[in-house]
């Protein structure tokens, strides 16, 4: 038997390289390798304020876009969450179990609701029950995920302990899996920023559907420091997240790259740079363009995939009703 995977990504803008490195093409690269399941997770969107049709066009393209970058949906599952209930139901559940002082803890609740103020919902803040939810409805093992979220999948681990030592076992217990270098890109405006969908910045993101000249401008404005040596050094946050862009699109090693720019400038690199990333995204856009072609298909294969895991969901559902004594 295979392990299982599983993640999600919020269909709350557009997909971005930081996405694309730091999770999406780890999925593509392991599909093979495990029971893979991929979910747009919508009803995370909509802890943070969402408009009705750029929800709806979001979920398509962000599914249009896994498939492109080269989710096979012959071999992995790709499904919208909200089209099973599972998920809504097991999270109310789920928080029956969690102490609030566990949710208080979450910096990325700090993080979001800093932003938005007295905007907040509770829904923010219930984000990591959900995303235990998910993660726990499919008996996961794996969890491949970006490294902002690895403190929401050592939430789901513990709650899946505590509810398995009350009731007996229930839960898989999964295990977060986070890239050794990509797990978090930067924004290239500003290098202490993470690169995010939902953070629109000027200049701040490449976003996989940009246009070889947005791509070039961005890249062309990136901020980095006064300094001239071209190295793989973390106190240099601008010009290192530059290097681990160009590391993980061309797959050379660090010594190769810092030999290549050896003696050049900082121009040089954002030029070559540029490049790389157009000719790495073009095809990508390309396959995009063809599969959204019929406006259809996308929406045929993310109902195929909720029908073929939703039984998945319901045992597992159905399991811990009656562990606890529901109905
Ligand atoms: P949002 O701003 O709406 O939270 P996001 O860009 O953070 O959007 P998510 O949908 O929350 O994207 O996350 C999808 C996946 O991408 C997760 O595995 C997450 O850890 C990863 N990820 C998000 N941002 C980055 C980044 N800057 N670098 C590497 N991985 C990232
Ligand atoms: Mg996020």
């Amino acid at each position: 038997m295979k392990k299982r995977v599983f993640s999600g990504i919020q269909p709350t803008g557009d997909i971005h390289i930081g996405n694309y490195l730091g999770a999406v093409q780890h999925w593509v690269a392991t599909q093979a390798e495990y029971d893979s399941i991929f979910c747009i997770v919508d009803l995370h969107a909509i802890t943070i304020p969402q408009d009705p049709k750029f929800l709806k066009a979001k979920i398509r393209e962000t599914a249009g876009l896994l498939f492109a970058a080269g989710i096979d949906h012959k071999i992995s599952t790709v499904f919208v969450q909200s089209h099973l209930s599972a998920h809504a139901e097991l999270t109310w559940i789920l928080n029956c179990f969690i102490p609030v002082g566990w949710m208080r803890r979450m910096t990325q609740f700090k993080e979001k609701s800093e932003r938005q103020k007295e905007e907040v919902s509770t829904g923010l803040f219930d984000y990591p029950a959900l995303m235990a939810a998910d993660i726990l409805l499919y008996n996961t093992d794996v969890v491949p995920v970006g490294e902002d979220q690895k403190q929401h999948v050592e939430l789901a681990r513990d709650v899946a302990q505590r509810f398995n030592s009350i009731y007996g076992e229930t839960f898989k217990v999964p295990k977060a899996v986070i890239p050794q270098t990509g797990a978090r890109i930067m924004g290239l405006d500003d290098p202490t920023q993470k690169m995010s969908k939902s953070e629109e910045q000027p200049g701040r993101t490449i976003y996989l559907l940009d246009s070889p000249d947005d791509i070039r401008a961005k890249i062309m404005k990136a901020t980095t420091d006064s300094l001239r040596e071209i190295r793989f050094d973390a106190n240099r946050p601008g010009i290192c997240n530059l290097l681990v862009i160009y590391e993980l699109f061309t797959r050379q090693g660090r010594e190769e790259i810092e030999a290549r720019f050896e003696g050049k400038g900082y121009v040089d690199l954002k030029r070559e740079l540029a490049e790389v990333v157009v000719e790495n995204l073009s095809p990508l856009q390309s396959r995009y363009r063809e599969l959204t072609a019929d406006s259809d298909y996308i929406d045929s294969l993310l109902t195929e995939g909720a029908l073929r895991i939703k039984p998945v969901a319901e045992k597992t559902l159905a399991l811990v009703k009656d562990r606890i004594g529901l109905g």
